[in-house]
């Protein structure tokens, strides 16, 4: 029998760089990163389909109704929603999935998937959080001010995950990822029952 993929959970402040190292891992390897629906407007090299499904508030409440999302949330005045049957689809294929989302989702998908591997990427100051959200240039004065208000408050929820990687360079930050991934596969506590059956049957 093919086992499960593995659900895996990033989260990070803004300006942590979660965006970044999700990208540098999708280039290397077999990952799957679901791309959500949202009701932002897209910012100026994103493309619909690709960094998200960018939908109207109706659209976004209609799909809602349907109970089209895995989890969604608010997060800073938009609505941001993970698709359902497309994670789930992926997962039992027995692909991994990664999701890129808020804390508050990602705490919704901590209750309805306790077997999923929750990481927090933590920026290496909050000066340098500071630097990388403005120099970014996307984000309006007041968005900002938001954004970095919240990260102070998001910070304090890294406890929640089971573990936590500093992005001061994206190589490393990477790596690490890659090295929890693997370890976590190697848990014998995930690995399905049928297989160490066999094994024990073959020695
Ligand atoms: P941004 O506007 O910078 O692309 O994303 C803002 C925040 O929304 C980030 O923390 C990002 O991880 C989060 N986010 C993106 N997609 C989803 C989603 O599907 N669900 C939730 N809960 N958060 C999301």
């Amino acid at each position: 029998m093919m086992s499960k993929g593995q659900l895996i959970v990033i989260s990070g402040p803004s300006g942590a760089g979660k965006g970044t190292v999700c990208k540098a891992i999708l280039e290397k390897n077999n990952f799957w990163v679901s791309v959500s629906a949202t009701t932002r407007s897209p910012r100026k090299d994103e493309i619909d389909g690709i960094n998200y499904y960018f939908i109207t508030k109706e659209e976004f409440l209609q799909k809602i109704e349907k109970d089209d999302f895995l989890e969604y949330a608010e997060v800073y005045g938009n609505f941001y929603g993970t698709p359902k049957s497309e994670v789930l689809k992926v997962l039992d294929s027995g692909r991994d999935v990664i999701l890129e989302i808020d804390i508050q989702g990602a705490l919704k998908v901590k209750t309805a998937y306790p077997n999923g591997l929750f990481i927090f990427i933590l920026p290496p100051s909050m000066e340098e959080l500071k630097n990388r959200i403005t120099n970014r240039g996307s984000e309006t004065p007041e968005s900002l001010i938001t954004r970095f208000t919240s990260a102070h408050k998001e910070i304090s929820f890294v406890s929640k995950y089971d573990y936590a990687v500093v992005n001061d360079t994206v190589s490393i930050a990477c790596l690490k990822i890659k090295s929890i991934i693997i370890a976590e596969r190697c848990r014998v506590d995930r690995m399905n029952g049928d297989f160490l059956k066999e094994e024990i049957i073959n020695e």
